[in-house]
């Protein structure tokens, strides 16, 4: 089954469509990295923290760094407001993005250390750990942590038989025919390999190849806007070129 041309979302956007794309660095000065990436009403914040030591020493690997990654929703991020605290779905989450990061991380020039990312999302609407995972991709790379690519991460799925890009929350709770599916995926943006694939919901096999198709060809523009922000950060700003005149 191909992807509908024809198909209109309740947002107006084409089936092959993410939601408006904004990042931006260095949003959390005192971190040693910090990024923010929004998909449409989606805004996810992650601070790096390290390499530092890790405590307590049994913890620590002799061999490389410890990477952790620690998700969470702020209870103002939701409709109805979140308890707050971690939970198994903060949990379970922390753990994947853990994953999906983990390959492009060189962890091996820093034994015994720790290196921390933690990601809030300040606003939900689905799609947070895939806004999480770019934010935390540019955020290692502002810490100037050696990585040898970028990981961008998309959400695809399914509206009943309808292959979609980015599902909101309305599309995430669509229950007409099949249902709705979502398909979160991150891969590291030179790499035909994917880091993560997460499911929720039900997709034929042969869709498969369909949908990582349209989150590649996503991922791609995620990358362009990852480098961009990231290059813009390191130029002089309007106040530091006012400055040197
Ligand atoms: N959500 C919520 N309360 C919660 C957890 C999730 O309202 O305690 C909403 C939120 O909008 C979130 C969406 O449900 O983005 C989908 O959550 P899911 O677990 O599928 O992860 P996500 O798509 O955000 O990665």
């Amino acid at each position: 089954m191909a992807v509908k041309k024809d198909f209109k979302r309740a947002d107006g956007r084409k089936a092959e469509d993410a939601r408006p794309m904004t990042a931006k660095v260095g949003v959390i000065p005192n971190a040693d990295g910090s990024a923010m990436f929004a998909f449409g009403d989606t805004v996810a914040i992650a601070a790096v923290y390290g390499p530092r030591k890790l405590h307590p020493q049994h913890m620590q690997n002799p061999t490389k760094a410890v990477l952790r990654c620690n998700y969470d929703l702020l209870s103002f991020s939701v409709g109805d407001r979140k308890r707050p605290g971690p939970n198994r779905r903060a949990q379970e989450i922390s753990k994947a993005i853990e994953w999906a990061l983990s390959p492009v991380v060189d962890l091996s020039l820093f034994p015994n250390t720790v290196i921390d990312v933690q990601i809030y999302i300040l606003q939900a609407d689905a799609g947070t750990r895939t806004a999480g995972i770019n934010a935390a991709s540019m955020a290692l790379a502002q810490a100037g942590i050696p990585m040898t690519d970028l990981v961008c991460s998309i959400a695809v799925g399914k509206n009943d038989t309808n292959l979609i890009v980015d599902l909101s929350k309305g599309e995430e709770d669509f229950e007409e025919g099949e249902g709705a599916t979502d398909f979160a995926v991150a891969k590291p943006a030179n790499s035909s390999s994917f880091s993560l694939m997460q499911m929720d919901g039900k997709i034929s096999p042969e869709l498969v190849p369909e949908a990582t198709k349209l989150a590649s060809k996503v991922c791609e523009e995620i990358y362009e806007i990852q480098k961009k922000t990231l290059k813009d950060s390191l130029l002089p700003s309007e106040q530091e070129k006012g400055a040197k005149k």
